[in-house]
């Protein structure tokens, strides 16, 4: 270790000479080309770095997929900027942990960051947030927030006295993100707890007005949508907020990468009413493209945030008026995840991540509209934002929709996720990586023709 430390300087050289490779390489790496690996026992004695880079490139490396490359459409996945790259560099070479402000400045530039993303979703002065690793994760913290609102409504501290305090919970939506559920049992809520919201016909947006019959004046939740993930539907946020001046909820936003609607004129009044929810939740390793694992969370209520996650120890002190993330997370130490986004609004701005949106958003209606003419395909759903939700014209089975997708993924020039829409089943395409471009569309539609046609 010593050595390498003496060698510093060039062991950097080597890894970024290395990643700028791969970096290089990605458009034309193979989309996914898992291939199966042995494990090893446990290294007694080192190899260095340089033997462990070059194992690494050898046994790990072939495996692993271009899911930051440009044609990589699966699920919502995103790149990582240049900028945002050397922002995650440097919070390795910083090693900062903004968990507590002693010492460091790093908390501010969190606190920094959180605010210029409230800017970037058009959220105001009275959302607070911190960043998480993930949106399931800014779920959960929006969810543990709402969990204790309830209480509030009641009259007692959940925190302190346990979900048991609470009794029954409803929580109503529309197509929840799986990741709802999951919160809902790590927070003893219970899966159960989560009731389905008749949606608008041929949408997955909620049919506000059939909410309100079932809001029967008891306290509740509502988690909205803004971007489902099969069709991207939006609820509407603004009835919602016009609902709740009537019926008692606590409304959290599931935007996970819908929020980014906000960046286009052209879209943005799908989140009108997003600066109203009591708390947001926004993914950044999807279309903001920085690297993982990183998102935001965003709450009005930071008192309720705080008595959920208030980390009491001596020698952390007490909590302030402007307390540190310790006291406002699920974990207690962390990485500086800010930095990577710092570094990409800082290098881009508003304007650089707004283009990323729009053309995103141009290249799935340029792939829909070529599947709306391929006979051997169908569309489910008008394009509404960056995903193309389509299926086979003859006998979409849900065997033969997975052959197409393993007869795709096999062309190595791209990669679609499957699904099931309202009861079909189909695929997914995905646009939100910053590299992607117009000829790439193309590329992808020769791939599915080449892999569906003769189905
Ligand atoms: C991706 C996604 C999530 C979960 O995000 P992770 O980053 O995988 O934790 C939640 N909600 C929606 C709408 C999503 O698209």
């Amino acid at each position: 270790m010593l050595d390498d430390l003496a060698d510093l300087p060039d062991l950097l050289d080597t890894t970024s000479r290395y990643a700028a490779s791969v970096l290089t390489g990605l458009p034309t790496r193979p989309v996914v080309r898992a291939a199966p690996v042995a494990p090893s026992p446990l290294p007694e004695a080192g190899i260095g770095f340089t033997g462990a880079l070059d194992l690494f490139d050898r046994r790990w490396a072939p495996g692993f997929s271009a899911a930051a490359g440009p044609r990589y459409l699966g699920f919502v996945t995103g790149g990582s900027t240049p900028a945002s790259i050397a922002g995650d560099w440097l919070t390795s070479a910083f090693d900062q942990n903004p968990a507590a402000s002693d010492g460091s400045s790093a908390p501010d530039l969190e606190r920094e960051t959180v605010r210029w993303l409230a800017a970037l979703f058009g959220l105001g002065e009275e959302h607070s947030g911190a960043f998480v690793s993930g949106a399931t994760t800014s779920n959960l913290v929006g969810l543990a927030v709402a969990r204790e609102w309830l209480g509030e409504q009641l009259g007692v501290s959940v925190a302190d006295e346990g979900v048991g305090a609470l009794g029954p919970v409803r929580v109503h939506s529309g197509a929840a993100h799986s990741s709802v559920s999951k919160a809902l049992s790590v927070l003893g809520l219970g899966r159960d707890s989560l009731r389905p919201v008749p949606t608008l016909p041929g949408r997955e947006a909620i049919d506000v007005d059939r909410l309100a019959d079932e809001l029967d004046g008891t306290p509740a939740i509502v988690v909205a949508n803004a971007g489902t993930v099969d069709t991207v539907d939006f609820d509407d946020l603004r009835a919602l907020v016009d609902l709740r001046s009537r019926k008692k909820f606590w409304l959290h936003v599931d935007a996970a990468f819908g929020g980014f609607a906000a960046l286009s004129p052209r879209h943005a009044h799908l989140v009108d009413g997003l600066a109203e929810a009591d708390s947001v939740c926004v993914d950044l390793h999807k279309w903001l493209n920085v690297p993982y694992d990183s998102a935001v969370q965003f709450t009005r209520r930071r008192d309720l945030q705080l008595k959920v996650f208030r980390n009491a120890a001596p020698y952390l002190g007490q909590p302030t008026d402007n307390p540190d993330f310790v006291h406002l997370t699920p974990e207690n130490s962390r990485r500086l995840r800010a930095l990577a986004t710092w570094f990409t609004l800082t290098a881009y701005g508003r304007d650089g991540h707004r283009d990323v949106v729009e053309r995103c958003t141009a290249l799935a209606h340029d792939l829909g509209d070529r599947i709306a003419r391929t006979p051997a395909l169908r569309l489910l759903s008008p394009v509404l934002l960056n995903v193309v939700c389509f299926t086979l014209t003859h006998d979409p089975t849900r065997e033969r929709v997975a052959e197409a997708a393993r007869r795709i993924a096999a062309t190595g020039d791209t990669f679609l996720a499957t699904t099931v829409h309202k009861g079909q089943p189909a695929l997914r395409a995905a646009f939100s990586n910053w590299r992607t471009l117009p000829t790439d569309v193309t590329t992808v539609h020769n791939a599915l023709i080449t892999a569906c046609t003769d189905l």
